[in-house]
């Protein structure tokens, strides 16, 4: 068992050498008769391809999508495909004397939807004028149906000494170790400073994303986002730019009820 996923991890990590040095690699039997600008529309066209589903602002989750979930030691849960790798690369973040912790993945649409009524009445509260609620809402949590974390494929990982979803949590060690090497266990930052007017989302430096090895290696390799990734960054500029620049489109600033070691996050 460990042998054949030791063959497999090989396997994904050719893949990954593949996606970044391909010019490197033109003597490979295999791949010297194509092009490598050939090998990405490739993988882009694979629509059926469960782990680059697109969930945004103007994608919702499909109708009737289920997920067979697995349960981290935290209680919190993801689509049970990606729990090896994510496994793997807390594992290693730990070995490399941090402490990263997992503190939201898979939410339910009941979850979303309640969490998006919360932000819905406070901002009713705050005295905008009613036409204009809903969308000032949506700025700060993700309408229900339009959350990647109901996909079971997303995950919001903070430092054990910095808790709070901000921008400083860029600052932390953490976030630097994941930042530069999720791409190897098959995530991305998947909201990125730069890309908000594409992603219709604001720099969330604790949103990781999977989106398997392969996909994850070409995207940190060419610094886009998934929309450009997978072509789909095709809306009128003005439908892409929010409004206001919303800086974090899901729950706000959120300190878990007590604190969870790193060894009881995966
Ligand atoms: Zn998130």
């Amino acid at each position: 068992m460990n042998i054949q996923k030791n063959l497999m991890r090989c396997g994904a990590l050719l893949a990954a050498v593949l996606a970044l040095a391909p010019s490197a690699l033109a003597a490979d039997a295999e791949t010297a008769s194509v092009p490598a600008v050939q090998l990405i529309p490739a993988v882009r066209t694979v629509q059926t391809d469960w782990r680059l589903l697109l969930v945004n602002p103007w994608n919702t989750v499909p109708e009737g999508y289920e997920i067979q979930l697995a349960t981290l030691s935290n209680g919190l849960q993801v689509d049970e495909r990606i729990y090896d790798d994510l496994d793997d690369m807390l594992t290693d973040c730990r070995e490399a004397g941090l402490s990263p912790i997992v503190c939201s993945a898979y939410r339910t649409e009941a979850t979303q939807t309640r969490l998006y009524r919360n932000k819905v009445a406070r901002v009713r509260a705050s005295g905008v004028p009613e036409d204009q609620v809903e969308a000032e809402a949506a700025r700060w949590v993700a309408k229900p149906g339009t959350s990647e974390h109901q996909t079971g494929l997303a995950l919001d990982i903070v430092a054990a000494s910095y808790q709070i979803l901000d921008e400083k949590q860029e600052d932390t060690a953490e976030q630097k170790w994941l930042m530069e090497n999720s791409w190897k266990y098959g995530f991305i930052l998947r909201y990125p400073s730069e890309k908000s007017d594409i992603t219709g989302i604001g720099y969330e430096p604790w949103h990781y994303r999977y989106v398997g090895k392969a996909a994850a290696a070409e995207i940190y390799r060419t610094g886009v986002c998934l929309e450009e990734y997978l072509g789909r960054a095709v809306l009128p500029a003005a439908e892409l730019t929010p409004a206001r620049p919303a800086r974090a489109a899901e729950a706000p600033a959120v300190r878990p009820l007590e604190p969870v070691s790193s060894a009881a996050s995966v």
